[in-house]
């Protein structure tokens, strides 16, 4: 399908690995010039170079924590006028309730809910000047089925979801669409780290956490990131311009929810 967004330009952040690189690619595949940006520049130097050969589209890489506002600034002096935004970041590590503390808090707030708003505030604008523009949160499943390990990242992801039901409300007449998209247990390296997690909890191997994981999914296998980039390009569509403010659950049907 054409996806009518062939040379637009992206930011994709957290683009060298994983989720952010699936959605790159897929953009690249319709025809999106990128920006991507990661905190290690060897591997988001060796992607960058990966997607413009592949589909021979414009990538510009920025090493750079997104998390952090020097960083966010590093990243917007080269992003500054792009039609489409991927906001994404690592994710905050599992823990039991009792052990976080107000720091941990707000790292979790700075990186998965203050650094993707901080960038909708600065690109959102250039998007409602020119009519059009397309921002795509990933967040994660937790949002509607909240993970009891994962505290930190409920609560962050959680506080973006609600900015987001309002924004999109009020920019979606300006023709910039925002929808959050919302993972279930991809293979990433995200995943192999909370697999690990469940090794030592268990005292099993690594490839039995896998297979004891992917059966409560009813795909009975985990997400790629071919999978997550698929929908993230669609939702950066011309054809996606009646999709405002969702928040769309990608878990091969994990999570037993009807809304
Ligand atoms: P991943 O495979 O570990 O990849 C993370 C990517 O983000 C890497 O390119 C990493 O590169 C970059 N990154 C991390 N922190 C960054 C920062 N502060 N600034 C800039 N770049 C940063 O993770 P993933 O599985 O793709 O996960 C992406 C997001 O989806 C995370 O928030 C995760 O919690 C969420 N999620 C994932 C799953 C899953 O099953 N995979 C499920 C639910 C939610 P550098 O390390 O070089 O910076």
């Amino acid at each position: 399908m054409d996806l009518g967004i062939s040379g637009k330009r992206a930011l994709v952040c957290a683009a060298s690995k994983g989720l952010g690189k699936g959605c790159a690619w897929a953009l690249a595949e319709a025809g999106v010039d990128l920006v991507i940006n990661a905190r290690g520049s060897d591997v988001l130097k060796e992607t960058a170079r990966e997607i413009s050969g592949r589909f021979g589209v414009k990538v510009n890489y920025v090493a750079a924590d997104i998390t952090s506002p020097t960083g966010r600034a590093a990243v917007l002096e080269v992003a500054s006028d792009i039609d489409i935004l991927v906001t994404n970041a690592g994710g905050p590590p599992p823990g039991v309730w009792s052990d976080w503390s107000r720091d941990d808090f707000i790292a979790a707030l700075d990186a998965n809910m203050l650094s993707p708003i901080a960038l909708m505030q600065a690109l959102m604008p250039a998007m409602i000047t020119k009519g059009w523009g397309r921002v795509v949160n990933i967040t994660s499943q937790s949002v509607k089925a909240p993970i009891s390990q994962l505290g930190l990242s409920n609560a962050a992801r959680a506080g973006l979801t609600g900015f987001v039901a309002g924004t999109s409300r009020q920019v979606a007449p300006h023709g910039v669409n925002i929808n959050n998209l919302l993972p279930g247990i991809h293979a990433t390296d995200r995943a192999d780290m909370l697999d690990q997690a469940i090794v030592v909890q268990r005292g099993i191997t690594l490839d039995e956490a896998r297979a004891q994981r992917a059966a409560t999914i009813p795909a009975r296998r985990y997400g790629t990131a071919a999978d997550f980039g698929a929908a993230c390009a669609f939702l950066c569509s011309q054809q996606a311009a009646f999709i405002v403010g969702q928040n769309i659950v990608l878990d091969g049907g994990a999570a037993n929810i009807t809304i």
